[in-house]
């Protein structure tokens, strides 16, 4: 019930993320400040969609107020936009928490990126989606009165956004014409009264909200009210019907994004099942992608009731797809935990993925450049495919791009099957954490010298997938730090070739392997050096180096040491020959150590013991310089 009496108000201060945001509300000099609709019109339009969820199981808290709707009020004397729903509503404790105490998910990467790019920071807020905050930018008090679905009392809420916010009771003058959901009130700034004209709010609606589901209203000059926007579901109507503004701005509504789509998705599948399907591929990552839960957002609807965004309709590889599914046959009553395993989910879930797939392959064959930058943004994800979905392997290895000793552009293994050298049978790769070090690596030396392509590798993902066994074309996968990788069948470039090393190097490697003791698993005369004097290794049939370093940070490593590749015709190499043939032995230990420490730091690793090295390190260039 509508309360007159003079019961206390609460007063709550901002949370304190939501607080700074608010401060950049208020303050905003963001120019394009319309989207405070946009976003009003969202919520209210969630709201609707929460009310018709809950209304399945519980068909009271619809009752007779069935056709769920937005209105906007303007009122010219007062200087106040109303946006009001007929959705959900709010209780008292979902007004204090949502408006208020609780700050949204993307709030914090929202103010860390502002915080990062200060300049930028305007721009931000169209790409980000503030949410109700927004509205902070056009009033300088915003009133929300509210009553929850299936309850009597309504609430108020009410803020000038500095000073904290008051929640109580509403009066029977806040409810006139409240029956159930929430009505936010601007009282508009003084420099906000454009939003006064509703021709601009109708331009504004057009432009932002078309795609919204429920209709949004104004009343018009002669108090009817007029619907302003198309309220049928996007991607209901035929491809022909759209334009790609409409489709942009839906995209920036679905996936709280900003920017446009890098590629959008929509068709109807009939036969077995019937739904409809919008998806886009972002322009930009999605911030949440590299979170450790890797979930997806695509919406499920049936029937245009909208159910969960969580019933995973695309696997997590695929994670930064936004967008919606509706189907015709999926049960409406289905509980959010019961879709996990209804088999017509599995049956889409299955069909989308092969068609998102499909897609992808499709504009990488028709558009490279454009297929190039979703890769950049997103194939890092994708590659994870590659070792968890074992079916669409070969797919997605045709799709897979990578960069190489060949070029500064992205190769796929197409390409570099067709440039592979005659005697070469496997495809070469060096995977590490950084290209431009990988770019450097001693251990691309014997490849380069016999013009066979490298993939550089510097994904964290990359080596994990490529230790599945993964073929292309019958070819299989070879790290260069690995021991068994073996080159010599291919020749050299003409010149390329090192001079023949006949020199027994028995002696040097024993010296070496007695001077570093259990720091590695073996000195070897390497194949694989062409310039440089060492390299590190991984041993035999063991994780190459790049994972067994991932393995070590995770504590998983197995601690197999590397094997030390010494390049025996490097004159640095044979000066210390010559101190282990003249018995010079207690010396060696030391070049030992220092081999060892210059092989990890072109690897990207500290010395053992830097403190050691320093000292070594200075005292031989002591001994260079003044000739001692
Ligand atoms: P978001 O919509 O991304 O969750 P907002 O800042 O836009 O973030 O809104 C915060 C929360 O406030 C919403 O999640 C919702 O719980 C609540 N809310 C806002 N507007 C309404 C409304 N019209 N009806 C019901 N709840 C609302
Ligand atoms: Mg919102």
């Amino acid at each position: 019930m509508p309360n007159d009496t003079a019961t206390p108000a609460s007063q709550h201060s901002f949370q304190a993320e939501v607080s700074r945001l608010l401060h950049l509300m208020v303050h905003s000099v963001y120019t394009e400040k319309d989207i405070f609709l946009r976003e009003l019109i969202s919520n209210a339009s969630d709201a609707c969609d929460k009310l018709r969820y809950e209304a399945i199981a519980s068909p009271d808290l619809m009752g007779e107020d069935t056709r769920l709707a937005i209105r906007i009020g303007i009122d010219k004397e007062k200087r106040t936009l109303t946006v009001a729903d007929n959705g959900i509503g709010m209780s008292e404790a979902e007004l204090i928490d949502n408006l208020g105490t609780i700050a949204r998910s993307g709030t914090r990467q929202f103010l860390d990126r502002l915080a990062s790019d200060p300049a930028g920071g305007s721009g931000l807020i169209g790409q980000f989606g503030v949410g109700f905050y927004s509205a902070f930018m056009v009033a300088d008090r915003i009133d929300v009165a509210s009553r929850r679905a299936g309850q009597d009392a309504a609430f108020h809420w009410s803020s000038d956004g500095a000073n904290g916010f008051e929640v109580r009771p509403a009066t029977a003058e806040e409810t006139v014409g409240l029956g159930r959901g929430t009505r936010v009130t601007l009282q508009l700034k003084s420099d906000a009264h454009a939003y006064l004209d509703g021709w601009d709010i109708e331009r504004i609606v057009k432009t932002y909200s078309d795609h919204i589901l429920f209709p949004v209203e104004m009343a018009g000059e002669d108090g009817e009210p007029r619907q302003l926007n198309a309220a049928s579901a996007l991607w209901q109507r035929s491809k022909s019907e759209v334009t790609p503004e409409v489709y942009a701005e839906a995209y920036r509504g679905l996936a709280h994004q900003g920017g446009e789509p890098a590629l959008t998705i929509h068709y109807k599948a009939e036969g077995r099942q019937s739904y409809a399907v919008l998806l886009f591929v972002p322009g930009e990552r999605p911030f949440d992608l590299f979170d450790a839960e890797r979930k997806g957002r695509v919406k499920l609807y049936v029937r245009r009731v909208y159910i969960t965004d969580e019933a995973e309709l695309l696997p997590s590889y695929l994670r930064f797809v936004r967008g919606v599914v509706d189907s015709e046959d999926v049960p409406l009553n289905i509980s959010r935990e019961m879709l996990q395993n209804n088999p017509q989910v599995a049956q889409i879930r299955k069909a989308l993925t092969g068609r998102t797939v499909g897609e992808l392959e499709t504009l990488a064959e028709k558009d490279p450049e454009r297929f190039g930058q979703i890769w950049e943004t997103f194939g890092a994800v994708i590659k994870e495919g590659l070792y968890e979905d074992f079916e669409r392997r070969d797919q997605l290895l045709k799709l897979a791009r990578f960069r190489s000793t060949t070029g500064d552009g992205w190769r796929s293994l197409a390409e570099y099957v067709a440039d592979m050298k005659p005697g070469q049978t496997d495809i070469f790769y060096l995977a590490g954490d950084n290209l431009d070090r990988l770019k450097a690596s001693p251990q691309l030396e014997a490849a380069l010298a016999r013009g066979v392509e490298v993939l550089l590798l510097a994904d964290p993902v990359d080596s994990f997938w490529t230790t599945r066994g993964a073929k292309f074309e019958g070819k299989g996968l070879k790290s260069l730090t690995q021991g068994e990788a073996d080159l010599s069948p291919i020749p050299y470039l003409d010149g390329q070739a090192p001079s023949e090393e006949t020199a027994d190097a028995s002696a040097l490697l024993a010296a070496l392997k007695a001077g570093l003791g259990d720091a590695v698993s073996d000195v070897k005369a390497s194949k694989r050096l062409v310039n440089s004097p060492v390299c590190l290794v991984a041993p035999g049939a063991g994780p190459d180096l790049a994972l067994e370093r991932l393995l070590k940070h995770r504590e998983q490593g197995i601690g197999l040491k590397p094997v030390l590749e010494v390049n025996t015709g490097h004159p640095l190499l044979k000066a210390i020959a010559g101190k282990v043939a003249n018995g010079r032995g207690d010396e060696v230990a030391d070049l030992a150590a220092m081999l060892l420490d210059q092989a990890r730091i072109l690897d990207g690793e500290p010395p053992l013991e830097p403190h050691k090295f320093a000292e070594r390190l200075s005292r031989y260039l002591t001994a260079g310089l003044t000739g001692a």
